[in-house]
């Protein structure tokens, strides 16, 4: 009968508080015989031999006391004991249970006791056979203490030889007063043995109970300190190893490399847009795809004898010990193709991929760089950067050869991602006024980025990572918005030039977005000015020139930037008719020397000679103020006008420059 640890503990419970004279709980009393069985075997085997020696060695006393039968007697002890302890022996080499051990003991006990009285009974010497018979309460006390029998068995052994020695003691040949006393005597010793030994296998139970109590809840509360550990280690979504567990199993992979330098690859793997895919889908399918992507990691990391767990949001870690860094990519390339085989629809994407996929950034430990957890992980993040910038949906290793200037990107990405909702990004705009009269024709706006703590980032730093990650899309549609609204619905100037980046060219709809926001915003769209910069190279790209030409139709105006910093600014002008270019302000930095000054006026006669309208960057001096003017610039634009500065400080200008001072 198999009892539940619960029920155990109830009964021994009412076993502990119940009196001893109530009968024993007989579940607990089974399992009490088998858990005792064994020591009590061992313990009877040990007794028997020290007993048959005890009883062989008191055959002295028989020589010595009783000279006529000593002999016999003496020998008939030698005899009986062996044959006793062979019996015993052989049942315990039987491995015989111990109520049979107990009662072969129990009987063994009684036959010696009466064979030995029934010789040593007919000695001539009955005095001194009287006096001996005292120590046959040797035998009482072995089967009732020395033994451990269980309580019955002890108590009918004893009973049985206290009555033995009482019916010898009543026919031997002394006085009645002997007699009495005699049988008094053992009556009274079996009352006290009996008692004992009832007390003592009370105690050894109630023992065996309090032990039995005190496993329990011990491992009650090993499970209870298991299940804690467990809960605290696991994912409550993914059930996978948490950020916590992986850092501890980490340092398991970090000690076997301490011992056999054996490599240890990292993986850190994001899911893909997946805050679009919560926004579109909702909480509840959002976490159903992180367990299905939890649950094809994890096995995809079994195949390849690695550990997976989440280590946040939407982001995962594993580690494996490789055997070098191809072992790594085979390992995030398999889990990378097995996202996709989920085929998790995903249509929110900006990329027009339409399932959820993984970027993973991999790195592993190398010699002579100590493998910290936080620094290889951070490697991988690093290159998780760039599996993401590079397009997604890919694993990218991590270089050591790449600076960490590189790696700063990471952190301006994470800046620009949020930009715009947490208020970092701001836009100041720039005075471009007529070179001639100074009225102020223009503004261009000019992003600005600051992180947290107020320190500002340069457009130079910060503009190529927005285009290589994408983020100039969503930043690029917000400058247009809010400089449109600044400048162009406030009245503070008549027109706005914005940067666009070829990136932004590239993306579907951006002449559609251009023109809704305009119609939305009511503006003229000739008021808007769009500035390309030089760099980007549309000569091949037939589709940004379509995409200028769609705005051109739209009636907004396209002007050249940086004109002179690249090689394609000629071949520019023969493919698109621009509105302004703008004459690069390195043209002016060179104008020092006649050399310089010649170069300038040369690039301005020709661009005059195309017919577009003229405008140099850059002027910081009345001398070269003075030098633009005289080259024949339409436009001017620069210190010497107006730094760029808060549209509300702009107010002021305006109304200055429109009385037509220069
Ligand atoms: P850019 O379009 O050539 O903008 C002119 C840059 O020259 C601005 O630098 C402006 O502050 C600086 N500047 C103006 N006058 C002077 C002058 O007299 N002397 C000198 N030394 N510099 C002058 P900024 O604001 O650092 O912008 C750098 C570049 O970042 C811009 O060059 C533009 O290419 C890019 N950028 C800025 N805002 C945006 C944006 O909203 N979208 C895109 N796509 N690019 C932007
Ligand atoms: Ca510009
Ligand atoms: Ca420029």
């Amino acid at each position: 009968m198999t009892v539940g640890d619960d029920d155990l503990e109830e009964r021994i419970e009412r076993a502990l508080v119940r009196s001893r004279w109530k009968s024993y709980d007989p579940v607990l009393r089974g399992l009490f015989e088998s858990r005792t069985e064994r020591a009590d075997i061992g313990f009877l085997h040990r007794g028997v031999r020290a007993a048959v020696a005890c009883f062989i060695s008191f055959g002295l006393f028989d020589l010595w006391l009783f000279p006529d039968i000593g002999l016999s007697s003496a020998t008939t002890r030698i005899l009986l004991g062996l044959a006793i302890l062979a019996f015993v022996e052989f049942l315990v080499w039987r491995q015989v249970g111990l109520q049979l051990v107990n009662s072969a003991c129990a009987i063994g006990l009684f036959v010696a006791a009466a064979v030995w009285s029934e010789i040593a009974r007919h000695t001539a010497y009955q005095d001194a056979f009287a006096l001996f018979l005292v120590f046959g309460t040797v035998f009482v006390v072995s089967s009732s203490l020395f033994f451990r029998f269980r309580f019955a068995t002890s108590a009918a052994c004893s009973s049985a030889i206290t009555f033995l020695l009482c019916g010898v003691a009543a026919t031997t040949d002394v006085s009645f007063g002997t007699k009495l006393v005699l049988i008094a005597y053992f009556l009274t010793f079996l009352w006290f043995a009996l008692y004992l030994s009832w007390q003592l296998s009370f105690e050894r139970y109630a023992t065996f109970l309090n032990e039995t109590r005190a496993r329990i809840n011990e491992k009650a509360a090993r499970d209870n300190g298991r299940q804690l550990a467990r809960i605290a280690n696991t994912d409550h979504l993914t059930k996978l190893r948490n950020r916590r567990a992986m850092v501890e199993a980490y340092s398991e992979y970090r000690e076997r490399w301490n011992s056999d330098g054996r490599t240890i690859g990292v993986l850190l793997i994001d899911v893909d847009h997946f805050k679009a895919f919560n926004d579109r889908h909702g909480h509840q399918a959002g976490d159903r795809c992180l367990i299905s992507v939890g649950s094809a990691l994890d096995a995809a990391a079994e195949r390849h004898d690695a550990i997976v767990g989440r280590y946040g949001g939407e982001e995962f870690i594993a580690f494996s010990h490789v055997e070098d860094e191809d072992a790594l990519l085979r390992l995030a390339e398999d889990m990378r193709k097995s996202i996709e085989a989920l085929e998790v629809q995903h249509s929110e994407r900006s990329d027009g991929m339409g399932i959820v996929t993984v970027s993973i950034g991999a790195s592993v430990t190398r010699s002579g760089v100590v493998p910290d957890l936080e620094r290889i992980s951070s490697e991988a993040d690093r290159a998780l950067y760039f599996a993401k910038a590079e397009g997604r949906n890919r694993t990218h290793r991590f270089d050591p050869s790449v600076p960490e200037s590189l790696h700063r990107d990471h952190e301006i990405t994470e800046l620009l991602a949020r930009a715009v909702s947490d208020g970092l990004a701001s836009l100041v705009y720039q005075p471009i006024v007529a070179a001639d009269t100074g009225r102020l024709c223009a503004v261009e706006a000019l992003m600005r980025l600051r992180t947290d703590e107020g320190v500002s980032i340069s457009p130079a730093s910060f503009i190529p990572v927005a285009e290589r990650t994408g983020l100039i899309g969503e930043l690029g549609r917000w400058v247009l918005r809010r400089a449109c609204t600044d400048i162009l619905v406030a009245g503070v100037a008549d027109r706005v030039s914005v940067n666009v980046s070829g990136v932004q060219l590239r993306a579907p709809g951006f002449p559609m977005y251009v023109a809704r926001l305009l119609a939305e915003l009511g503006l003229q769209p000739s008021t808007l000015a769009l500035e390309i910069t030089e760099s980007v190279d549309i000569a091949l790209d037939a589709h940004i020139l379509d995409v200028v030409g769609s705005l051109k139709a739209l009636g907004v105006q396209i002007w050249l930037d940086d004109f002179g910093t690249g090689y394609a600014g000629l071949r520019w002008l023969q493919m698109i008719t621009f509105d302004v270019v703008k004459v690069d302000r390195c043209f002016l930095r060179r104008a020092d020397s006649q050399d310089g000054q010649n170069f300038l006026q040369d690039v301005l006669h020709l661009l005059r000679n195309r017919d577009v309208c003229v405008l140099v960057e850059g002027v910081e001096t009345d001398g070269e103020l003075a030098l633009v003017r005289s080259a024949g610039a339409d436009l001017i634009q620069g210190y010497h006008t107006g730094r760029p500065q808060p549209s509300n400080s702009l107010v002021a200008i305006a109304h200055h420059r429109s009385g037509g001072s220069a």
